[in-house]
């Protein structure tokens, strides 16, 4: 079955809805979004379509179904649970030439309804001639999810300054230009906002300018969440497919680069776990080259780019230097971790606090306050402790935190090769050792650590060590 895709402009004119119940009540509700002069037809009818018929919005047949309902009409939709009756509708609408769908009968229909993703006045109709319309549905959602919101209003924007726009350039080639960076740019970053004025006066603005606005670049500083794909979210996943260049730090994983622009550019920048790092300069540098150069820049991080990630300080030079940002924030590893090892990182019972430190090296272990930190009745997450990890327990236990106190090792949470360590703080470096534990692991302290042993869900069952092993291992 070929289609032919149109989009039908039924404004007063007349559709006829053949049915009254639930189905035929979700096709008027689509229609009327149209201002067709809409009628149904069935001996009884839901609730919502006699609201309808009452207020005047659509009328009603209230009759058996008769080959004339479909005089003067130019598209029908039967939607009726009756088969033969879909036939005869079916069959009167080819004799008097009008196009008939009945519902979830492709067969049957002359026409089909598409699923549709609505942004309008930008419309996108998917079909599938009827093979599959569960995939339609499947697919719909997908590019409803990739799809902002305010692309509709961005549409009608640009239709609304259209003649200004074709005045101002004449020539095709720079007006495609210019809606390009219309399109890319702060206009649509202040739709998306839901700041429509300033949207407009940054249009005018553009406008205003007498030379051809430079496409100016921009970066968004975007959290990839800690390894698991599904942890991004809407806002990244479309900064990562309009993005003409990503910076990305090792930490991010395979398949959330994977959902990228194909053709962008990617530089990785930054290793984890204590290797030569690139440094900052470096990172800073190739932002204000690739911004300056007109193109987006995405700078993804593990995680969060606010939670020990540096993010603040490459604002700041952003700022220094006038390249407009966007911050999207990424689910960081102390979230992501906990809930896919089952840990509930506060507890009534256990936990009405958590802090979030980082003992990346031995100074900035010497500033931290180990007395408020072996405070009970509170739940620690330590980032990239994996080398620090005797000096962590050793402060913890002298500032009075209890050894038996549970922790988690969390290594490559939320990614397939995760792994989970319970211990306690006593044994906390020597389980570590023990299991070899690689960075990236995050540490997690506090008796709420021990709910893993019930609650834990993804990946294995978490590791321990054998009771007597420990003796040895704490003894050595
Ligand atoms: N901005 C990041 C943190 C960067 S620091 C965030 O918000 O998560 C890097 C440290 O984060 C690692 O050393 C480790 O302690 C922790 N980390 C990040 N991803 C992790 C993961 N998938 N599993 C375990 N720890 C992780």
């Amino acid at each position: 079955m070929n289609l032919y895709p149109l989009f039908a402009n039924l404004r007063g004119k007349r559709v006829l809805v053949v049915g009254g119940g639930h189905v035929a009540e979700r096709k008027v509700a689509a229609l009327r979004k149209t201002g067709a002069d809409i009628q149904v037809g069935a001996p009884r009818i839901s609730r919502q379509l006699a609201l309808w018929v009452a207020s005047g919005s659509i009328g009603h047949h209230r009759a058996e179904f008769a080959d004339d309902w479909l005089q003067g009409a130019w598209l029908v939709v039967a939607a009726t649970a009756d088969r033969a009756l879909n036939r005869r509708i079916a069959a009167a609408g080819e004799r008097c030439r009008v196009f008939v769908n009945v519902v979830d009968d492709a067969e049957l229909s002359s026409f089909h309804v598409p699923a549709v993703v609505d942004r309008s006045p930008l419309l996108i109709a998917i079909s599938t001639a009827g093979a599959a319309p569960l995939l339609a549905r499947l697919l719909r959602e997908r590019i409803e999810s990739l799809l902002d919101a305010s692309l509709g209003p961005l549409a009608a924007l640009a239709a609304r300054y259209r003649q200004r726009i074709r005045a101002r350039f004449p020539d095709l080639t720079r007006r495609r230009a210019f809606l390009e960076t219309l399109f890319g740019g702060k206009v649509a970053a202040e739709l998306r906002r839901d700041r429509p004025l300033a949207a407009e006066r940054a249009l005018e603005a553009a406008l205003a300018e007498v030379t051809m606005p430079n496409p100016r670049g921009s970066v968004v500083l975007v959290g990839a969440g800690p390894g698991d794909a599904g942890l991004l979210t809407l806002h990244g996943l479309r900064a990562l497919q309009q993005a003409d260049v990503i910076l990305h730090d090792r930490l991010v994983s395979t398949p959330i680069l994977e959902l990228a622009r194909r053709d962008a550019l990617f530089i990785e920048v930054g290793k984890q776990g204590g290797g030569a790092q690139t440094p900052q300069d470096r990172i800073h540098a190739l932002m204000l080259e690739h911004a300056n150069a007109g193109r987006r820049v995405v700078r993804l991080k593990g995680g969060d780019p606010f939670v020990f990630g540096r993010g603040g300080e490459e604002l700041e030079f952003l700022r220094a230097h006038a390249i407009d940002f966007e911050v999207v924030p990424g689910i960081t590893a102390a979230i992501g971790c906990a809930a896919y090892a089952g840990i509930p990182l506060t507890h009534r019972e256990h936990a009405q606090s958590l802090r979030l430190l980082t003992a990346h090296c031995r100074e900035s272990i010497d500033t931290l306050d180990w007395r408020m930190l072996a405070a009970p009745g509170q739940t620690l997450a330590v980032y990239m402790g994996v080398g620090e990890l005797p000096r962590i327990q050793r402060n913890l236990i002298e500032n009075g935190r209890a050894p038996e106190t549970p922790i988690a090792l969390i290594e490559n949470g939320s990614r397939p090769d995760q792994r989970v360590v319970r211990a306690t703080l006593g044994d906390l470096a020597s389980s570590a050792r023990q299991h070899r534990l690689q960075s990236p692991t995050l540490l997690i302290v506090g008796e709420v650590a021990a709910l893993a042993d019930q609650l834990n869900w993804f990946g294995p069952q978490p590791l321990t060590i054998p009771v007597d092993k420990a003796h040895v291992l704490r003894a050595a």
